[in-house]
This record gives structure tokens, sequence and C-alpha cells, in this order.
């Protein structure tokens, strides 16, 4: 019997028969995958702590005909604090959620998991306004599952978004239908050329420009790493919530 030896966090459990769990997994190198927990609703199961929603262990796992099955683990984060707090876990019940949606079964190895447990850190540990960590979260993900929106340079004329000349007052352009940034320069061009095309386009603040292109570059150790509020924190959470739209319906 081969043994598969990962480490993961359970994002979700569903009661099975009288004893046991399927508990969903978000792994470093197996992507999410639905594994059994047999007898982990024993008092006295080894599996009591490490199957429980929001646990992240190392388990060694077989494969059966349709799921994964734990056959042990060990504890190496409960997120206890996050746990007791019922806005923060609320708020890791939100972020599972959108997880467990969007995660490829079986996928390898992306960087999902790690960005998952930065995650929880924060919520846990961290007073960030929530909109801000949980679409960071978001746009992140979206970015690891292959769906990166083109805002470095300008989708029409290939130039960089942020010239080098700080005294030049710009404004910067979304299109909707090809989810890219455009420059002011194209963006009047097309215009002028064809009123009707407006209602493609989108203005968008430098700031919100900037923190997409932060999340978008950053290592995923560093995401959280920035602070926007106010109206370009407001943009922000529109932009990427229009685009998770965009890209997932
Ligand atoms: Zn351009």
């Amino acid at each position: 019997m081969k043994l598969f030896k990962v480490k993961g966090i359970v994002i979700k459990e569903v009661q099975y028969k009288e004893n046991d769990k399927i508990v969903t997994i978000m792994t470093d190198k197996l992507g999410k995958i639905s594994c059994i927990a047999k007898g982990a609703k024993k008092n006295n199961s080894p599996l009591l702590s490490t199957s429980q929603f929001l646990v992240y262990s190392e388990f060694l796992l077989y494969k059966g005909t349709n799921f994964y099955h734990i056959n042990s683990a060990e504890m190496i984060e409960s997120f206890y604090n996050l746990r007791i707090d019922y806005d923060k876990l609320e708020r890791a019940f939100d972020v599972s959620k959108l997880l467990n949606k969007l995660a490829y079964e079986e996928d390898e190895e992306t960087g999902i998991l790690s960005l998952f447990l930065n995650t929880l850190y924060i919520i846990e540990n961290k007073d960030k306004p929530f909109d801000l960590v949980r679409n960071t979260f978001l746009l992140k993900l979206l970015c690891l599952l292959g769906y990166t929106p083109r805002l470095y340079k300008c989708s029409v004329c290939n130039e960089k978004m942020f010239s080098d000349d700080t005294n030049k007052v710009v404004k910067y352009y979304y299109d909707r239908t090809t989810n890219s940034a455009v420059c002011q320069e194209c963006y009047n061009k097309i215009i002028n050329n064809n009123k009707m095309e407006i209602r493609k386009y989108k203005e968008i603040l430098e700031g919100t420009l900037y923190a997409m292109l932060y999340v978008i570059s950053s290592d995923i150790k560093k995401v959280f790493n920035f602070d926007i509020k106010g109206k370009t924190l407001n943009e922000f959470s529109d932009f990427v919530n229009e685009y998770y739209l965009s890209q997932i319906i």
C-alpha cells in the first residue's frame, strides 16, 4: 500500500456514517483532496483533533477507490486563538468557503496552502480590515489558479502603466471586457473614435492599481504587507469581486 505524506489543513468536514467523517483537506502536494477519517468522531480516536476544521497537520494517507484515507496524522497548528473568537472564526470560514469553491482537486503544488495559512495567521493575529484581507486572499488565489488580470502594461500600446515621470498627471483605465489596464492616451484615442466604447471602461485610482499590482507580483509570504483604506480600499474590493465574478461565473 502506497502512503502519501502531505501537510494540509482541513477546510471542510462532513459527518459520515456513525463514527466517520469526510474531510476536505488543502494539501501542499496534492491540491484539494477528500479524505475519509475513519472513527474520527470517537472520543479516543487519534484523528479526533486532526480531522477538525482549520487544524493544520502532517498526514499519512493512502488512496482508496473513491477517497483518500487518513492513516495517521500529527498536528502542526490548531489556530486556537482564531477558533475561540467568533468574529475571527466567521472570517476564516468565509475565506475557507472561497478556497473550497475555487481550488482544484489533486492539483500540483502552487503555493495555495501557504497563502491560506498566511491568511489565517493574519486573521488570527493582525488587526487589518477584513475587506482587505479577504480580497487580497481572493486576488492572489485567482492568480495562483492561473487567472491573473493584465495590469502591468497598457493592453493597447504595451507601455508600462506607471511612467517614470511622476509630475505627469495621468488617469488609469480598466477594460472590463478583457480585464486589462489601458493608459490615458489609448483610452482618449478609443473614446474619440467611438463614444459608445466608453461603457467598456472604468477609471481606476492610482492607489487601487498599485495595490492590485502589488498583490499580483508579491511573494506569497509578503502579500499582506501593504495598507490601503477609504475610497481606495472600497475600489480595490469592488475590482477584485468584479474580476472574480467575470472569471468564475
Ligand atoms: Zn496605452
